[in-house]
């Protein structure tokens, strides 16, 4: 018996089996859709050996989702499915946990599809394909905002005429919480400081998408992203947080759409839009090696964010006992780990160079005198959510 976690995003399909006790993870993988209309490739790892590559024509998602499960067949995974666990990034106000799907539940999903236009719907499509193809199977929705629906008033409001709260529904929702509640459990186990109400934890999840949230007792106290997932830190392709100023000017002055606007400022601004080399941080970080002085202003941009972020974090939580870095670029660059830290001694956090370089997973990298701790963590997303699966076996 297994458990399926299925994560849409808008050009791949990732999926992980799990046990039945969510302890091991059999097998992963992913279906990528390719842009220019050729075939699409489904990836699958068994635990412990190499990737196996499937190529097929495009695919809607009920393909999808059957093409995996043939895939896990064709390598011996053939236990019948416990459940199916589905990763949603926006809950909007009405799922505040985890939920078990059935119609209504998809009739709901797609009336806030609007709040995420870009994830949402990709993941209706599949939720609607693998009810069809696993039917007896309860399917549950783990939402990348629920963690953060306990933020109090003062830290979900925006300063505007509380009216659009009220009327519109404009509030804070925080996202990337899959990850940030794994790494904050993950670090009150390293720091021994499990249950405890007072432990201050901030993650750095810092990959394609970057978010930081400060948090007190495993409960988040506040986060970066806000109403969509566009707030705060500078991204891969997105902006982060910018004068509201320049936009209605930008729109005033007609020189942008909304539309253009949207795109501009979720697919061609952060790294890429500074660098004009690409949203990719690798590439990003070799152009500035090389001398590029955009893609060098671009990381200064990047880790400048992120420091003075935790620095606001900080004081927020009246300290840090530990600091996470995660994601691709927060787990594997130790170069940017290292000037990201440059001036946060006045914290008491302070790194180890040499711990710092061997970029090793789950480990400690603070110095011996540093007062709190500093983490690399692997967050696992898809082993939280197929944690959260356990709940619905009955
Ligand atoms: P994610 O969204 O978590 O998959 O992270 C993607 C980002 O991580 C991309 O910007 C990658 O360039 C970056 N990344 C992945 N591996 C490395 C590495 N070894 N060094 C620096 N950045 C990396």
């Amino acid at each position: 018996m297994s458990i399926l976690v299925l994560n849409a995003g808008s050009s791949s399909l990732k999926f992980s089996v799990f046990d039945d006790a969510a302890r091991d993870k059999l097998a992963g993988g992913m279906v990528e859709r390719n842009a220019r209309g050729e075939n699409d490739t489904l990836t699958l790892r068994l635990s412990h050996s190499e990737g196996q590559h499937f190529d097929k024509e495009r695919v809607d998602a009920s393909d999808d989702v059957l093409w995996i499960l043939r895939g896990l067949a064709s390598v011996g995974l053939n236990d019948p499915i416990r459940a199916v666990g589905h990763r949603v990034v926006h809950g909007g106000t009405e799922f505040r946990r985890s939920t078990q799907i059935d119609d209504k539940f998809c009739e709901s999903l797609k009336s806030i599809c609007e709040l995420a236009p870009l994830h949402n719907p990709p993941a209706l499509a599949v939720i609607e394909a693998a009810r069809k193809a696993l039917p007896e199977a309860p399917h549950f929705a783990v939402f990348d905002t629920s963690f953060f629906a306990d933020l109090p008033p003062a830290r979900f409001l925006y300063p505007v005429p509380y009216e659009w709260y009220e009327q519109f529904g404009i509030r804070r929702f925080g996202f990337h919480g899959i990850s940030h509640a794994y790494c904050a459990a993950r670090a009150a186990e390293l720091l021994d400081r499990q249950g405890d109400p007072s432990t201050r934890v901030i993650i750095c999840h810092l990959g394609n998408g970057c978010s930081a949230t400060g948090i007190r007792g495993g409960v988040p106290i506040a986060t970066t992203m806000g109403f969509t997932p566009l707030e705060g830190l500078m991204m891969g392709t997105r902006s982060g947080s910018i004068d509201p100023g320049l936009l209605l000017h930008l729109l005033q002055s007609e020189r942008q759409t909304p539309d253009e606007l949207a795109h501009t400022l979720n697919h061609r601004s952060g790294l890429l839009g500074v660098s004009d080399v690409s949203s990719d941080f690798r590439d990003v970080q070799q152009a500035a090696d090389s001398g590029d002085k955009r893609a060098q202003f671009a990381i200064e941009m990047f880790a400048d964010r992120v420091r003075s972020t935790i620095g606001s974090l900080a004081v927020t939580l009246g300290g840090v006992d530990a600091l996470v870095f995660t994601a691709g670029i927060g787990e594997h660059s130790n170069r940017l780990r290292t000037h990201v830290m440059q001036g946060l001694e006045c914290l008491g956090i302070q790194l180890d160079e040499d711990r710092n370089r061997s970029s090793k997973a789950d480990c400690d990298i603070a110095s011996k005198d540093s007062t709190g701790r500093v983490f690399i963590i692997h967050t696992e997303e898809e082993r939280m959510i197929a944690c959260e699966g356990l709940k619905f076996i009955l």
